[in-house]
């Protein structure tokens, strides 16, 4: 039978297939969906949500020791997080085998950085692999525990979110029952004191020759002959791009096994070729290689390495042409830029922030990132996850020692807050900043599509289980200060500032309600009480003056002629931000 899937929902069907005993991720796109779609499989699979990418590689290589089929999904920053464990695992190996999963996003569609993660197997020394098409990414989920397992190695599996979210066609086959293999305990293998680390770097270069013959051998990298004018070199979605471009008016040698490469095949092949091309998407990690090893090839002195590759691009690089595109009047394309939704908690907690004078405020990685975007205009810096916190602490270090009247105010979102922010806070506490920070607990993992993680009382299966206090959290972490409001009510939240302010000490704001796009879970049932509906704006009583607008809601428009502003009853959600801000009470609430 076949299946129309995408990427990664071929990843969890080749996981399963694969006998995989255990799973584990922090959501990020292009890679969510993996752990989404392994969870369908719980009499099998063990799979969880992590509070961080560390965490969950960790957690998976320690299933990995016992002697489980495992994996860890993230997107490409989270192995940032992860390199930690991902480095020690190159050196300890693997018991049951364990693929490690990095979605790159090139074209950055939600991240902070393009980075080409295929550098970390190079530098982590570890086997790679790269599908092209969801076939390939089950395919190699199986070959890769088979790999790693038979070299004793972590493999990296690195797609990219083309691969992850487009679909083509995927034969699915059954679940290999695969025994967990017996734990032994092995301290020269898994105790990386550095006696044990320093045998084990030998042992991981003997590694890197047995997988380099392994690469030249494998079909993973194959040769597929055509018109030998032109051999091109490609790995990934690029190679599909490439197909696209020459079909067969060049030859291919197809890399799916990247790390380490084939270079014995690379330079058969290049030898029968005229002209070598190397199409690879952002780096160019095989093409330096490939020159390194003295065979004269193209590839990024004409292909950008910026931005998402597509096939106009590699046409147009290597052959100098222009595909015809159809031409429309771009004046009627509306510039939609992203925006918190109406009704956004965010957006009433940033409308109110805003309006601080000397104050820093440093932003993390959700979607309340956007409060930095006009009108609100409520943010100065967004580094990684956890990084409000910390930034926000070094700032205030500084602005302490030169007398500066500053404040900064931290806000990082309640998943994140798990992330990586409650090691910030502690720091805080322990180095003595007046830092505010405010916790944007919308109740879920909003900007990845809805996540569970520790705060929701929820596991990635939905089964109830122990909801992290993040008040509670705060104040073991050594915070006196701690308060929780709720953002749509902006007396509430302008006297909560106004509290946190007037401190010399270190406070925390929670700023609590789920997200306007959330489906309410039991535990928000009880505890909010939710009532959408609808508000609009009296026309005879608006005076113009815009501020409902400046909220930035995308559900209120503003009539220039009429130089009156009306709400979109199609958004609304009610929320009454814009009913609480207007000057002359022209909104008011009108039902569901
Ligand atoms: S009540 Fe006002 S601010 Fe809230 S969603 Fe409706 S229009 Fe937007
Ligand atoms: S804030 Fe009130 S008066 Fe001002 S534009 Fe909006 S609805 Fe009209």
């Amino acid at each position: 039978m076949r299946k129309l899937l995408t990427g990664n929902e071929a990843i969890a069907l080749g996981a399963y297939e694969a006998g995989i005993h255990y799973a584990a991720a922090y959501p990020g796109t292009p890679s969510t969906e993996i752990l989404e779609n392994l969870a369908k499989y719980k009499e099998e699979i063990i799979a969880e949500w992590a509070p961080n990418e560390k965490v969950a590689v960790e957690s998976a290589l320690g299933a990995s020791i016992y002697g489980a089929r495992s994996l860890a999904a993230m997107k490409h920053v989270g192995l940032n997080v992860a390199a930690d464990p991902f480095f020690s695992s190159g050196y300890t190996g693997v018991n049951g085998g364990l693929v490690l999963i990095t979605a790159d996003d090139p074209g950055l569609h939600s991240s902070q950085n393009e980075q080409d993660n295929r550098y970390y197997a190079k530098f982590g020394k570890v086997a790679m692999v790269e599908p092209s098409d969801s076939q390939e990414a089950k395919n190699m989920v199986k070959i890769a525990m088979e790999i790693s397992e038979k070299f004793d190695t972590p493999v990296l599996m690195r797609l990219t979110t083309r691969v992850c979210h487009s679909k083509s066609l995927v034969e699915v086959g059954e679940r290999e029952e695969v025994p967990i293999r017996p734990y032994k305990k092995n301290l020269g293998k898994y105790y990386l004191a550095p006696a044990v680390a320093k045998q084990l770097h030998v042992k991981v270069e003997e590694r890197l020759k047995k997988l380099e013959e392994f690469s030249n051998e494998t079909d993973l990298n194959y040769v597929e002959w055509n018109d030998k004018k032109i051999g091109i070199i490609s790995s990934g979605i690029a190679f599909q791009y490439a197909k696209e471009v020459f079909k067969d008016k060049a030859s291919y040698l197809k890399l799916g096994f990247t790390n380490p490469l084939p270079m014995d095949k690379i330079k058969k092949f290049a030898e029968e070729v005229e002209t070598l091309y190397v199409v690879e998407e952002l780096e160019p990690f095989i093409e330096e290689q490939v020159k390194a090893a003295g065979i004269d090839c193209i590839g990024k002195d004409k292909i950008p390495n910026v931005w998402e590759l597509n096939p106009e691009i590699v046409e147009k690089s290597l052959l100098g042409k222009e595909r015809e595109v159809i031409e429309y009047d771009k004046s009627i394309v509306v510039n939609r830029p992203p925006t918190l939704c109406a009704g956004c908690p965010h957006r009433a907690f940033f409308y109110e922030l805003s309006k601080r004078k000397d104050t820093i405020i440093t932003g993390d990685i959700g979607c309340y990132t956007l409060g930095g975007a006009e009108p609100l205009n409520a943010m100065d810096t967004t580094i990684c996850m956890g990084a409000s916190i910390s930034a926000g602490h070094g700032m205030e270090r500084l602005i302490d020692g030169y007398d500066d009247n500053k404040r900064v105010v931290s806000v990082i979102g309640d998943s994140t807050f798990f992330h990586s922010g409650m090691t910030s806070l502690l720091d805080v506490v322990y180095n003595k900043s007046n830092t505010i920070t405010c916790v944007l607990d919308n109740r879920i993992t909003a900007m990845t599509g809805h996540q569970d993680h520790p705060g929701t009382g929820y596991t990635l299966q939905g089964e109830p289980t122990k909801m992290a206090n993040i008040a509670e959290i705060a104040k073991a972490l050594g915070i006196e200060h701690v308060k929780t409001v709720n953002p749509l009510e902006l007396k509430e939240l302008k006297a909560a500032f106004d509290w946190a302010y007037s401190l010399d000490e270190p406070s925390v704001i929670i700023s609590r309600w789920p997200c306007a796009l959330k489906r309410l879970s039991e535990y928000d049932k009880k505890e909010f009480d939710y009532k959408p509906g609808k508000c609009e704006v009296d026309q005879e009583k608006c005076i113009g003056c815009k501020i409902c607008v400046n909220t930035g809601c995308p559900a209120i428009y503003f009539d220039k002629e009429a130089k009156k502003s009306s709400i979109n009853a199609a958004q609304c959600v009610g929320c009454e931000l814009c009913m609480q801000v207007c000057p002359v009470k022209a909104i008011s609430e009108v039902g569901e």
